[in-house]
């Protein structure tokens, strides 16, 4: 069995990892010269919408797969008819457009902030009537890890998000005050079987991971996103994985995206979990039954942003999972994970690798 990524970043990667242990082999378009994932197959350097690349790749491989959520919807459909691509063309549609992903989250009547669609100027006070500020205005594409967004406090601050995003469909969305943040990951395969993984705790520094803890100890939530996310998978059709946040208020949530990928908040299921994520990935897209989702213990997973210290590869308390990627200011490295038997010892050493890191 090969199977072709379109990407080769962490997440190409680890699935990467995951497809050694299944016996598969793993081949890439990617279009830097020494990708993460080259240590795990051959990597087709060219561009993610570059037909000649993706079609060399449907035409040597079993199954499509992509690692992010970027890859040009039009570029899939040139390799349609030559190799099964997971998730559907449509999941990717949605996800790539703040607008139709919220429209999705209705449809499903999956509950979600405030929202108003903006193209002029005008439409930004008129988003501020109706939604009350502080708001947040997103650009409705292309954005990742909390870029391409303002948060307009005060109505002064409008012509200034204009300034910076005006020119581009955006969106702006009520300001959620939300006790915590969650994310449900979920598997379906080729033949309609769904797992679902305990909900991840997480938390971000300016719009980027810093930390995931996971299970969460609120059967009710988990159960709320639990259901949230079979309707997202049914309705798509869907098969892969596919990872949906959440904002939690009170006794709801509220949903914020969806990815349709393995995830950075599930990056502990390879130690914490009985089947990684990454796995689950791959046995979904090769239509293998899929492993336990259940948790091996308590985990904790600390993201290692813009420089790995040598203070955090001493430590000798989790894994280190090193991407081997160059060094840059809010670039994501790497990643620690850490499984303890409760809770409590848990925190304890992600406050250990926390205080290596800041
Ligand atoms: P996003 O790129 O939409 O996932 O946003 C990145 C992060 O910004 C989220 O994980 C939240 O921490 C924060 N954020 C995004 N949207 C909102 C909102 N409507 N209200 C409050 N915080 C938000």
């Amino acid at each position: 069995m090969r199977i072709g990524i379109i990407g080769a970043g962490q997440l190409g990667q680890m699935l990467g990892f995951a497809a050694r242990d299944l016996n598969a082999e793993c081949r890439f378009v990617d279009p830097s010269a020494s990708p993460p994932a080259a240590q795990c197959g051959k990597v087709i350097q060219s561009g993610f919408d570059d037909p000649v690349a993706l079609i060399a790749l449907a035409e040597t491989c079993d199954v499509i797969t992509y690692e992010f959520e970027n890859v040009p919807v039009e570029a899939l459909q040139h390799i349609e008819g030559l190799a099964p691509v997971y998730p559907p063309a449509a999941a990717l549609r949605h996800s790539q457009d703040r607008l139709d992903e919220k429209k999705l989250f209705n449809v499903l009547e999956i509950p979600l902030p405030g929202y108003h669609a903006i193209d002029t100027r005008e439409d930004m006070d008129t988003a501020a009537a109706q939604l009350g500020l502080p708001m947040v205005i997103k650009t409705r594409r292309f954005g990742y890890d909390g870029k391409g967004q303002f948060v307009a406090r005060i109505a002064d601050d409008l012509d200034a998000a204009w300034e910076e995003l005006g020119g581009q469909p955006l969106i702006a969305e009520q300001w959620v005050p939300f006790e915590y943040e969650v994310s449900c990951i979920g598997v379906r395969s080729v033949s309609g079987e769904i797992a679902i993984y305990p909900l991840s705790r997480n938390v971000h520094a300016d719009g980027i991971l810093s930390t995931s803890r996971s299970p969460v100890n609120e059967s009710e939530l988990a159960e709320l996103a639990s259901d949230y996310v079979h309707r997202l998978l049914n309705h798509l059709d869907y098969v892969g994985v596919l990872a949906l946040e959440l904002f939690v208020v009170g006794d709801q949530l509220l949903a914020n995206e969806f990815a349709p990928r393995v995830h950075n908040s599930g990056h502990w299921s390879i130690e914490g979990s009985e089947t990684s994520q990454f796995e689950n990935h791959l046995r979904a897209i090769t239509d293998m039954p899929l492993g336990s989702t259940a948790s091996t213990g308590h985990a904790g997973m600390v993201n290692l942003i813009g420089e790995i210290r040598s203070e955090t590869r001493a430590l000798d308390i989790g894994s280190l999972h090193d991407y081997g990627k160059t060094p840059r200011p809010g670039r994501k490295l790497g990643h620690f994970t850490v499984v303890a038997d409760t809770a409590e010892q848990r925190d304890a050493l992600v406050g250990i690798i926390d205080s290596t890191v800041t």
